[in-house]
């Protein structure tokens, strides 16, 4: 018996359940209200997709919890120390997704589409000088399963791409730094720059006034991984005074995008519903099937979240 732990609406939750349970024929996989009080003493998996974390602790044998999400720092955020593991989506068609829509966006910008739509707006014909790609410098921060493979993406189509990890990384065709000292110089050459790290007590804030000031003038930024990583009121201050040119904001401190928000309504700020890549629930349930079978294999745990870092 698995339970599936959400606070998704129920027709959401069936959807899953229903996914799960054809990629797992040999598991019964029932909603978390449905689990009756002995079943809850010996549950050791969890499938969960933004759990209610006093669910979760009300299972006292779960050994592991696997996330139908790639990103999880609300539940790591909701639950300060958990005795079970903490097993996120790791889907390589969701590392295709992602990239797809950072190639999007970064021709959208690199194209200078924001301009010419407010252009048209004015009746205005003015042809702005033409940068070919080679001469675009995109930066990516975060190289991991969705970093990696949209740096690569982005090479393949002609940009030069520099990236920003924590630890050294060697990837083909992509200029890597990391640390401090490697993400100042890695903004000082970045025209577009593209976030794809994960939210922790480290990237809180990371783009505040202090970095985005180390872009040069009219760079322009897409943010595809969680809101508060960057500082709301230094990137609305950086575009006011255009020392940014634009912002694609898939990701926000507070979703939906409260009404009254000035991003809604700024003529150089993109705003996405939070799309850039969501979960596919038959790649994603083939995924968590596989690693549930393993584990009822071997008691082997798939690589889970450092709890310590944060990611
Ligand atoms: P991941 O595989 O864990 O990779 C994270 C990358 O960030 C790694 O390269 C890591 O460096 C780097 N990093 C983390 N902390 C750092 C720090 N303090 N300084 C420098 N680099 C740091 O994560 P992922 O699967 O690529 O996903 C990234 C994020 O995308 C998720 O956490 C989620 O928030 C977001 N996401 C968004 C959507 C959407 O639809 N908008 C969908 C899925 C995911 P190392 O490699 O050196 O460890």
């Amino acid at each position: 018996m698995i339970p599936f732990v959400s606070r998704a609406d129920l027709a959401e939750q069936s959807i899953w359940i229903k996914h799960l349970s054809a990629a797992m024929p040999e598991e019964v996989i029932v909603p978390f209200a449905d689990l009756t009080p002995e079943q809850k003493r010996q549950c050791d998996i969890a499938i969960v997709a933004n759990p209610d974390p006093n669910d979760l602790l009300s299972l006292p044998s779960l050994q592991w919890v696997h996330s139908v999400w790639a990103g999880v720092e609300r539940m790591m955020n909701e639950l300060s120390s958990p005795s079970f593991s903490i097993v996120r989506l790791v889907d390589a068609k969701l590392a295709e997704t992602m990239s797809e829509a950072v190639l999007a966006w970064t021709l959208y910008l690199h194209r200078d589409m924001p301009s010419y739509a407010k252009q048209q707006a004015q009746k205005s014909w003015f042809q702005k000088p033409m940068v070919r790609a080679q001469d675009r410098r995109i930066g990516v921060l975060g190289l991991g399963e969705l970093g990696r493979v949209s740096s690569q993406r982005l090479v393949a189509n002609g940009f030069p791409v520099a990236g920003w990890s924590r630890h050294e990384k060697q990837i083909e065709g992509v200029e890597c730094f990391h640390g401090e000292e490697g993400l100042a110089l890695l903004l000082k050459q970045t025209d577009i720059l593209v976030c794809l790290l994960p939210l922790t007590p480290e990237t809180k804030g990371l783009l505040d006034q202090q970095h985005l000031s180390l872009l040069p003038i009219g760079a322009s930024l897409i943010n595809f991984a969680r809101g508060p990583i960057i500082d709301d009121e230094a990137l609305l201050n950086k575009l006011e005074y255009d020392e940014l040119s634009h912002a694609v904001l898939d990701v926000f401190a507070q979703e939906p995008l409260p009404e009254n928000h000035p991003y809604w309504c700024h003529d150089s700020v993109t705003v996405l519903p939070h799309i850039s890549a969501p979960t596919n629930p038959v790649s994603a349930s083939d995924i968590v099937a596989r690693n549930i079978q393993q584990y009822r294999l071997t008691g082997n745990l798939p690589p889970a979240v450092d709890k310590r870092r944060g990611y």
